[in-house]
């Protein structure tokens, strides 16, 4: 047994381990009980485009609770989720689409950004910054999918381009619905000499939900 897991261990004797998505309790060294990990699971994610989950009613809580609250055990089971599917692959450099100014006043903190700290901690894997953003872009939301390409349309800037260049990048973000965001942040990161970009995120959404 190894320290992270000899640490669950002893929390669990005083806050019972439970899964993420119902609270339902479950055995300390699991992180999510079958049921709900097969209801909200996404059957797309590929070594293209690595996707944990669905956003669907079994996963928007766990998301609000992430994205929106700062709930600490949500983020650690939205990185732990995405650390399932990127596990077997190996990635020089581990970063996050930067958020926008108004998101980060507002949350106080960039849900992106935790997510590729924890799962760069879970990989052994160093997390950097690589990316800022050159203009303000609207929130995607409520736009089509042609609008949300031209909202995006050259908004991102590498940075420490040191760690860009030559690197084997692991790009994450939280929610993509048509990758827009993905596509042009990755585009940036090759721009500046990346030599693979591989895109990873929490939640895939439909349109317009
Ligand atoms: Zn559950």
């Amino acid at each position: 047994m190894n320290s992270y897991n000899l640490k669950r261990l002893a929390l669990n004797v005083f806050y019972p381990n439970v899964c993420p998505f119902c609270g339902k309790i479950i055995p300390y060294d699991e992180y999510f009980d079958d049921e709900c990990d097969d209801l909200a699971r996404c059957r797309e994610s590929s070594r293209q485009f690595f996707r944990a989950v669905y956003y669907n009613d079994k996963s928007k809580p766990l998301i609000t609770a992430a994205k929106e609250h700062a709930d600490g055990a949500a983020i650690s089971a939205a990185a732990r989720l995405m650390f399932e599917e990127i596990r077997d692959h190996t990635f020089g450099v581990i970063t996050a689409v930067p958020p926008s100014k108004a998101r980060l006043a507002e949350n106080g903190y960039s849900f992106p950004e935790l997510l590729a700290r924890e799962l760069a901690a879970m990989c052994g894997t160093r997390y950097r910054k690589l990316l800022v953003k050159k203009f303000e872009t609207k929130e995607q939301k409520d736009l089509t999918a042609e609008e949300r390409r031209l909202n995006v349309e050259g908004a991102f800037l590498a940075v420490n381009e040191r760690f860009v260049r030559g690197g084997d990048i692991l790009l994450v973000d939280d929610v993509s619905t048509t990758g827009a965001t993905m596509n042009e942040a990755t585009r940036a990161l090759f721009a500046a000499g990346a030599t693979s970009v591989t895109p990873a995120v929490f939640a895939q959404t439909p349109l317009n939900v």
